[in-house]
């Protein structure tokens, strides 16, 4: 099947017992057993769900994987990854992951032995130069979070094979329509399905899918285990959302390559950032390694913080609020919002400035954001 075959059709299938289209929502805790011994392939919803396991199916098999293990939050599959690895360990990160994940990493997980190292992915050679004997994960967002850098995902899976590294991708942004981290050399790939996936702004998930049985088995244990996994509900309209992920994931970066351009040019806008500009410096990777560019747009106005206050309390149609890849067009503050854990120092270092602010360009008309957009821009002194 073709991707957008595959959307709409992988792992779902009419109900058996009705011929339903749509797959039921088995809101069930428990199973019955015929006899001891004996069930129906379920026993408990903490362990296996038959809603949660069409939507398992279907996003493996986006990501051109085998095993899809479906958490109830995107953090909770960031956790559940490093839950395969033991204290003494050291993980390698991009630079600029989200500010959850950091937050996980530095303010919790340092206190159960593990070190991290955070690199310039988009130089693997800064991957490569950080390598201990002790490194067990090398972890990658692209495009990051908000600065949308982009990591050359070959490279990073020649250097993860050579030395034996398991290696990860968090690969929200871009979504499986646009990019499948698992052709580039990625053990696991992780989505927080709260964003591009479902798309509506209505759930919190997340997912990690592999094409290793084994890895696929102790991630399995690890979601059985520890608990953290969606309702049936959410795994419901999770589905729902992802049947039309192929036409949002066109008309998000369709708009979003046309808002960018706006902004380029506007004479009150200082720096843009989008992977589909030529003045990005990863312009040529995100070309070849993705089938589009995505939604997702960071900028730096004339007049910095001030100038970026004016601008998100007057526009009108983009709300100003947390999130992304839905299909209503949002702008965030990363510095009071998103990423109001990473400590200054450290955001500046990464080059995450007070000024900043990112758009999450959603699928309306284009011409009524670059309005919205441009009205706004005015008011700025
Ligand atoms: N990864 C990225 C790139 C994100 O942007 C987010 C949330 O914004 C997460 C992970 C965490 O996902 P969730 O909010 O579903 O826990």
């Amino acid at each position: 099947m073709k991707f957008d075959t595959k959307v709409v059709r992988s792992g779902v299938s009419p109900d058996p017992s009705t011929g339903a289209i749509v797959p039921p929502i088995y809101q069930s805790a428990t199973y019955v057993l015929d006899e001891v011994g004996k069930d129906k392939g379920y026993d408990y919803t903490r362990a296996s769900n038959p809603t949660r396991q069409v939507l398992e199916s279907n996003l493996a098999a986006l990501d051109g994987g085998k095993y899809g293990v479906c958490f109830s939050s995107g953090m909770s599959a960031v956790d559940s990854v490093i839950k395969l690895l033991k204290s003494g360990d050291h993980i390698i990160c991009s630079d600029d992951v989200y500010g959850g994940v950091s937050r996980l990493y530095n303010n919790l997980l340092v206190n159960y032995d593990l070190t991290f190292t955070y690199v310039n992915s988009s130089n693997p050679k800064e991957i490569e130069d950080a390598i201990l004997d002790n490194t067990k994960l090398i972890w990658i967002e692209t495009p990051t979070n908000p600065l949308l850098k982009v990591t050359d995902l070959e490279a990073v899976g020649r250097i993860a094979k050579k030395h034996n590294i398991l290696y990860g991708v968090d690969s929200t942004f871009s979504t499986p329509a646009l990019l499948r981290p698992i052709e580039y050399g990625a053990d696991i790939v992780m989505h927080s399905t709260t964003k591009y996936l479902s798309g509506h702004n209505q759930i919190i998930g997340g997912v990690l899918i592999t094409n290793s049985e084994e890895l696929a088995e102790k991630i399995k244990f690890i979601q059985k285990t520890v608990g953290a996994v969606p309702s049936p509900f959410d795994c419901w309209l999770t589905l729902m959302g992802i049947k039309t992920l192929s036409l949002r994931v066109d008309r998000h970066c369709d708009n979003a390559q046309n808002i960018a351009e706006f902004l380029e040019s506007h004479p009150k806008v200082e720096r843009v950032t989008y992977p589909g500009l030529k003045s990005h410096p990863q312009h040529d990777i995100a070309n070849e390694q993705m089938d589009g560019f995505s939604g997702m747009i960071s900028m730096e106005l004339k007049g910095g913080i001030p100038a970026g206050i004016t601008l998100m309390n007057s526009l009108e149609l983009c709300y100003l609020a947390e999130s992304l890849g839905a299909v209503e067009t949002m702008i965030t503050h990363p510095a009071t919002m998103t990423h109001a854990d990473v400590p200054k120092e450290e955001r500046l270092a990464r080059g995450l400035t007070d000024g900043l602010v990112r758009l999450s360009v959603g699928i309306e008309d284009k011409e009524d954001i670059i309005k919205d957009l441009d009205r706004s821009l005015e008011k700025i002194k």
